[in-house]
């Protein structure tokens, strides 16, 4: 199924053209003061025709693999018809480019509390639809992140969520520098941040933080005990080749069995 999904997306993001957006040291301080990710909804080169496509594609392949339901199904492939296509999908994009955005100073303990109930709203709401949104995007937002990757203005950003699209991240690698870098759910971008402090609640505190590898050492997870989520990671420090996020989530589907019996979620 993975395999299936990635040929989809490979095929289309090949001819999606490179985003044209202004980058340089003073744009990202500025991001980096609000953590308001670069990529506005309007800058990502969305195709209709390739959307929908993509759209009805993944379904399918979901659908095949039983991991969409007949109902859910339906809607997706209505989804992809529908002339609101590009209003759900920039209501999708915006859920989360939005949700990390620092709330103004002025509005104090207030916005703090705001913000925290947004996102917990925002995880019970995201169902299978978005999951389908999320990889029939990947190709757009991973086209995005190409330029952005080269950027040596990326370390500039200290947040958890990527400079990009504003995602979570879902993997992580060790650098030969021993950096960590995490790596965005959504467009695949990879960026710089504390190793031992979770980029999901930023519980920094090293005792609270629980970490188990594979027998080769290859893979590690490194799971927090105040969130109860845990990150998968590929140590890069002595390995023959770099990160590969789509296979490397893949095949540690054993380590997420494995933190799962443990009682953390992903
Ligand atoms: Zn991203
Ligand atoms: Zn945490």
């Amino acid at each position: 199924m993975h395999l299936e999904l990635l040929e989809v997306q490979r095929r289309v993001q090949a001819r999606i053209p490179l985003p044209s957006f202004d980058l340089n040291q003073r744009v990202l301080e500025d991001h980096q003061a609000d953590a308001r990710p670069l990529l506005r909804f309007e800058d990502i080169p969305l195709d209709l025709t390739d959307l929908r496509l993509v759209v009805r594609q993944t379904a399918d392949i979901l659908r095949r693999y039983g991991a969409l339901e007949d109902a859910e199904f339906q809607k997706a492939q209505a989804i992809g018809r529908d002339m609101e296509l590009v209003s759900s999908v920039a209501a999708w994009y915006r859920a989360t480019a939005e949700r990390n955005v620092a709330a103004p100073v002025t509005a104090g303990a207030a916005g703090v509390s705001r913000s925290a109930g947004s996102t917990a709203a925002s995880h019970a709401d995201s169902g299978t639809i978005d999951q389908v949104l999320t990889l029939a995007m990947r190709p757009f937002l991973a086209r995005c992140a190409e330029p952005v990757q080269q950027r040596p203005e990326l370390s500039i950003w200290h947040h958890p969520c990527c400079p990009l699209c504003g995602g979570e991240p879902d993997f992580a690698v060790i650098t030969p520098a021993a950096e960590r870098h995490l790596i965005c759910s959504r467009c695949g971008l990879q960026w710089n941040f504390e190793p031992l402090t979770c980029p999901y609640c930023r519980n920094s505190d090293r005792s609270r933080i629980t970490s188990f590898a594979t027998p080769d050492g290859q893979y590690r997870v490194y799971a927090c005990d105040v969130c109860t989520r845990y990150l998968k990671t590929y140590d890069g420090r002595r390995a023959k080749r770099p990160v590969m996020p789509a296979v490397d989530n893949v095949a540690t589907l054993p380590l997420d069995a494995a933190a799962m019996q443990r009682g953390y979620t992903s």
